[in-house]
């Protein structure tokens, strides 16, 4: 059986982990100054705040911004539906905008259109790790005085105009899911290099405590923290930063491979005309986090069935991006919307298996059991 993804963790995560339980200090203390140090380094932001997972992420860049009952937030159906829930959380509601066919990500013209007097944030996502054109997000936002939030869970690792995503804007969020292309098991990072972000997201994160359990521990006199404002439990624990520190110094390397696997599928299958494959603009470096095909309308096979029958063969394949505007969840809010091109998208696309290592023979077995069910249509 061929998975969809498998995360890639090692002797050497499981030693970390292993060290920091003995150390007894296992919830956030020094690993995950660590991980964050590391993790603000790599992608060229001032800071960066760990946090328990990319939805808690969101929902403290959604208060940070400001955002609240009776706000908008413009972001696309198409995306995991924590992308609309963090909004939701606020009180906010979330306005769904068409995406680009070819990249998946938020259409830049749909969006100024849906832009009202309440507007007060953008939630771009950076689609299966396929960076969104974040320059023309920027004038937008500069435009009309809205906040930029970056949903970056899927793209560590990514890069846009030579700069890796994190460093563009004031509130990026990263998911460490065993789905993403690095893990720590479950835990989120929000980076930026606004400093008075950085200190209020580090006390909502932990309670709106004035003072951290390590600072206190460490201290020579005795202290007492003062609760500053309504905070939250959403910190990452030590054992997992320590997991994440080295699937961090990894990273590069992970993307250089998953980047080799995506342009194997897409020199084997290119002569397919009624495929399409993930567009790469131009400026822009993708990590791969899924490899998304499109069946065009010709395609002689139904999505589903082709599915079925890749299962049948022993390759496990999942549907392409969820829509949050049809799900049960969010139905009831969006009086009759329709959006053709996120519904055609979602509906006519297969995610293929992608991870590392994948041994040669798979990526060839792929390809040809793809092509085999095909060709015998
Ligand atoms: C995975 C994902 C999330 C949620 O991340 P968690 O760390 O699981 O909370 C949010 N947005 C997008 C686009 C995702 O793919």
């Amino acid at each position: 059986m061929i998975q969809i993804a498998k995360p890639h963790l090692t002797e050497e995560e499981a030693q970390r982990a292993y060290e920091t339980v003995l150390t007894g200090w296992v919830t956030q203390g020094p690993k995950v100054q660590e991980f964050e140090e590391n993790f603000s380094a790599y992608v060229g932001a001032q800071y960066a705040v760990a946090v328990s997972n990319c939805t808690t992420a969101l929902h403290l860049a959604m208060i940070v911004s400001g955002i609240g009952p009776g706000d908008e937030v413009i972001c696309p159906s198409l995306s995991f539906i924590a992308t609309a829930n963090a909004i939701t959380y606020v009180g906010a509601k979330p306005v769904f905008a068409e995406v680009d066919p070819e990249t998946y990500n938020l259409d830049v013209h749909d969006v100024e259109q849906r832009i009202t007097t309440q507007t007060k944030a953008i939630l771009l996502v950076h689609q299966m790790g396929m960076p969104a054109d974040i320059e023309s997000f920027t004038a937008l936002c500069a435009q009309y005085d809205l906040q930029l939030i970056e949903d970056a869970a899927c793209a560590a690792g990514s890069a846009y105009k030579g700069q890796k995503i994190g460093s563009h804007s004031d509130l990026v969020c990263f998911s460490f899911h065993p789905r993403k292309v690095i893990t720590t098991g479950d835990g989120g990072m929000i980076t930026t290099s606004n400093p008075t972000y950085a200190e209020r997201l580090k006390l909502l994160r932990h309670h709106g405590m004035s003072v951290n359990d390590r600072d206190r521990h460490l201290s020579k006199s005795i202290i007492f923290e003062d609760y500053i404002e309504i905070g939250y439990n959403y910190r990452m624990t030590d054992i997992q930063a320590a997991i994440g520190i080295p699937q961090l110094a990894r990273l590069n390397w992970l993307v250089t491979e998953r980047r080799k696997i995506a342009f194997h599928y897409i020199e084997a299958l290119h002569d397919i005309e009624w495929l399409r494959f993930p567009l790469e603009p131009q400026g822009s470096f993708s990590n791969y986090q899924s490899f998304c095909i499109y069946l065009r309308p010709e395609c002689p096979c139904e999505r589903n069935t082709l599915m079925q029958k890749l299962l049948e063969a022993g390759i496990a394949t999942r549907r392409g991006i969820m829509t949050a505007h049809r799900e049960l969840a969010y139905k009831n809010h969006c009086h009759g919307l329709t959006l053709p091109i996120t519904e055609d998208v979602s509906d006519r696309s297969i995610l293929l298996p992608l991870y590392v290592p994948m041994s040669a023979t798979d990526i060839e077995y792929v390809i040809s059991t793809f092509r085999n069910i095909l060709g015998r249509l």
